[in-house]
């Protein structure tokens, strides 16, 4: 029997892995390219041994922890190695080819991990008095979703509604921009008609952003609990979630740029509200 038909790998175990063709980096490199295989699953992959340690050290139940051989011996890569075996993770020591197929990439991360994806649900959500939730309505770049999400963090903000059909919080590109905040903010998706529901639910101002809000974003009101909502890249808030919210603001702009890019948008938003209550 050639070593590569050795590689099983069991749940807890350590296996070397030569083969780019081997049945569990397939089913890796499915959940880095393929949505559908993540939804399927409800796995996604963390590149990197700062994302990998971040999501363990959060408590998201890893399943695979991936690692290149030539990094075996870094402490930080054993300790992670150790503790994803403690956790019944299958972990396997992989070749530079190997990792090269999963990353796409002639410079690949050495470590990577396949952990569970975590969802909140909408019933969950405690609008205590000072809560501040952001809705994204059909956020398309997953570079701005995981800026977003990183920038949620930061301002200490308690979750993100996804409306309607969004990029995926899990693919890897969206996982590598938020820096690890995904291991520590809430997100909760939603069509439409189920945001437009829970709204009318909602205790506290629903501030919308807009190109044509009447009102500075510097003169709102942002006492109570606070659902900020943005809208997509493309043409912005529809008019059926413009009209959910109980005021619509804008930031106002010099220049030639029509817009603010998403994220831009959401982050000056984001400190505006929480001004008068984060502090050095
Ligand atoms: N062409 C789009 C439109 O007509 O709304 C531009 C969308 S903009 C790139 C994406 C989102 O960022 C907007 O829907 C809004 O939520 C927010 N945004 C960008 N610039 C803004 C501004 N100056 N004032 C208020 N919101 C803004």
């Amino acid at each position: 029997m050639s070593p590569e038909k050795n590689e099983a790998g069991r749940p807890g175990q350590v296996k070397t892995v030569t083969s780019v063709s081997n049945p569990v980096i397939k089913d890796i490199r499915a959940l880095v390219s393929q949505r559908k295989r993540r939804k399927e699953a409800g796995l996604f992959v963390a590149e990197g041994l700062k994302l990998v340690t971040d999501a363990m050290q959060a408590g998201w139940p890893i399943r695979t922890l991936v690692f290149g051989g030539e990094v075996r011996d870094q402490p930080m890569v054993s300790k992670a190695a150790a503790t994803a075996r403690a956790r019944g993770a299958l972990v396997l020591d992989v070749s530079r080819a190997v990792l090269t197929s999963i990353t796409r990439r002639d410079n690949p991360q050495m470590v990577v991990g396949v952990f569970e994806q975590q969802w909140a649900v909408p019933g969950k959500i405690a609008a205590k008095d000072a809560a501040l939730w952001i809705g994204l309505d059909e956020v398309r770049d997953p570079g701005n979703l995981g800026t977003i999400v990183r920038t949620a963090d930061a301002v200490g903000a308690d979750g993100v509604v996804l409306i309607g059909d969004t990029t995926d919080p899990f693919a890897v590109e969206a996982v590598r921009a938020t820096m690890g905040s995904i291991f520590y903010v809430p997100l909760v998706r939603m069509s439409r008609p189920e945001f437009l529901k829970w709204r009318t639910r909602w205790p506290g101002v629903v501030v919308g952003t807009h190109l044509k809000g009447e009102t500075d974003y510097r003169k709102a009101d942002y006492s109570g609990p606070v659902l900020l909502l943005m809208g997509t890249e493309q043409s912005g808030l529809p008019e059926e979630m413009a009209d959910a919210c109980s005021q619509l603001v804008r930031i106002p702009q010099a220049g030639k740029a029509d817009s603010l890019n998403l994220a831009v948008a959401t982050a000056v938003m984001l400190f505006e509200i929480k001004r008068k209550t984060l502090e050095l």
